[in-house]
């Protein structure tokens, strides 16, 4: 039998992962790993939202195991940690950070769950104040297509050729964010 198709109208939380304590309102919503163990809540538009892209840098071919990442940005002061903070990992490096300013620190660091390895968020030493969230960690999925959608993509030379650029999306060759 066919299922329904899924009404983009309203919160869709389909299973995924562990949890299903993920939530939305009009201003915020959560983010959980795959386990469970850590949640993060973000809010969704205004002050403390800063921006949603598609990133097709090589860096973000690895960390993906993918071949692009949808990320989306969030000040730190509106970033909440409600569960699971103790138990991420994190690992960073700059020796492939795009982004160099000379004399300064670009260490890009990855922050994720210890226990099943979701990449929660990067926090950049070039980008102060914010951390780099993942869109596809967001438990409410109409949010990916609402509120989240990217408004820009980056590095479309390192794009796979059977990707279409992302529709709606100003498209950046190399670096969209500086
Ligand atoms: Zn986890
Ligand atoms: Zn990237």
């Amino acid at each position: 039998m066919a299922s329904a198709p899924v009404d983009k109208s309203k919160s869709y939380f389909p299973l995924a992962g562990l949890a299903t304590d993920g939530w939305s309102t009009e201003d915020e919503a959560t983010a959980t790993c795959f386990c469970g163990a850590v949640q993060l809540s973000f809010p969704t538009h205004g002050d403390g939202f800063v921006a949603s892209f598609v990133c097709n840098c090589a860096d973000c071919h690895k960390l993906t195991a993918s071949v692009h990442a949808s990320n989306f940005t969030v000040k730190d002061t509106h970033l909440k940690h409600l569960r699971g903070q103790e138990n991420l990992k994190k690992f960073g490096q700059s020796k492939t950070v795009f982004y160099k300013e000379d004399g300064k620190d670009n260490t890009m660091t990855n922050y994720f769950c210890s226990t099943c390895g979701s990449l929660m968020y990067r926090v950049g030493a070039a980008f102060p104040g914010m951390s780099i969230l993942r869109l596809g960690s967001v438990d409410d999925f109409t949010l990916m297509e609402t509120k989240l959608k990217p408004t820009m993509e980056q590095f479309t030379k390192d794009r796979v050729s059977w990707k279409k650029p992302t529709e709606g999306a100003k498209q950046y060759e190399e670096d969209g964010l500086h």
